[in-house]
């Protein structure tokens, strides 16, 4: 796509000239068509639940409300609508927030991090009898934005711990490479992905099987925010996965 403005150089003489300047905007266009998509992709997912919660309390409003069982079903419905809406809207944030702000660069101890993060999902780990083990060089510390870097770790680890079989195992393991690199690997041996499913994990909203995430309260932005946070980090992140089998995503960040 081009745009294209035209300017009058010398209107005094008699010969006219004219500079005609050319722009390529095809790349304007496309992030244009990306934030439209985006928020079409936003008010749809936003009003599923909306729509949801307000149908079933009207139906309850209308009678339902004195039938003991529909009572206590619908409620039921309401409850998990209006927590998957608080997710998405945590988790659009969450990826607003990830593009916008600056890194602010701490000194972060990746153990304890880790250990944190773990602690914070100790709930999940033990609903499912996951077993998470690291593998964190215990004087290993990075030079980054500790908020981006434990939102990562946490969005991994929750979808580890989600896409796995009851009783299964997590990795998280971490490696100082010699040219200034931390590499930072975290593996599960839960139900893997599909190699042609593999490069669209990343995008936003994208669920490999939706009836199954959206009954267990995914949005399809985890990865997505993963992505993100990793580019603001100046690091990169590759998925190697086996249906089955199990999921490795592999991250290096600089740590100069
Ligand atoms: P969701 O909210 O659905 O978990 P994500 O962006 O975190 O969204 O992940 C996108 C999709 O990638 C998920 O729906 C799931 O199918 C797949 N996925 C992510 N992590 C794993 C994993 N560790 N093992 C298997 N599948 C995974």
């Amino acid at each position: 796509a081009v745009d294209a403005s035209a300017v009058v150089l010398n209107p005094h003489t008699d010969h006219f000239q004219v500079l005609v300047i050319l722009y390529d905007v095809t790349y304007l266009r496309q992030v244009e068509q990306m934030q439209l998509d985006f928020v079409g992709n936003v008010s749809h997912e936003l009003k599923t639940p909306v729509t949801a919660i307000s149908g079933f309390a009207e139906t309850l409003l209308q009678g339902a409300k004195d039938d003991p069982d529909a009572l206590k079903q619908f409620l039921t419905i309401i409850y998990q609508e209006s927590t998957r809406l608080s997710q998405l809207i945590t988790d659009i944030l969450a990826l607003s927030q990830a593009d916008s702000q600056n890194n602010s660069v701490q000194t972060v101890h990746l153990a304890k991090l880790v250990a944190s993060v773990e602690a914070s999902l100790q709930q999940q780990i033990t609903q499912k009898q996951v077993h998470v083990m690291t593998e964190i060089p215990e004087d290993l510390t990075l030079q980054i934005d500790e908020m981006r870097l434990s939102q990562i770790i946490r969005n991994l680890l929750t979808n580890a711990i989600f896409y796995n079989h009851e009783a299964g195992n997590v990795l998280i393991s971490a490696t100082q490479k010699s040219n200034q690199q931390v590499e930072l690997v975290v593996q599960d041996n839960g139900i893997g992905i599909e190699s042609d499913e593999q490069q669209r994990i990343f995008e936003r909203f994208y669920r490999v099987d939706k009836a199954r995430s959206r009954n267990n309260g995914g949005t399809g932005l985890g990865l997505a925010i993963v992505a993100e946070l990793v580019a603001k980090l100046d690091g990169k992140i590759q998925v190697n996965s086996q249906l089955g089998v199990g999921t490795r995503f592999v991250i290096t960040l600089p740590n100069e």
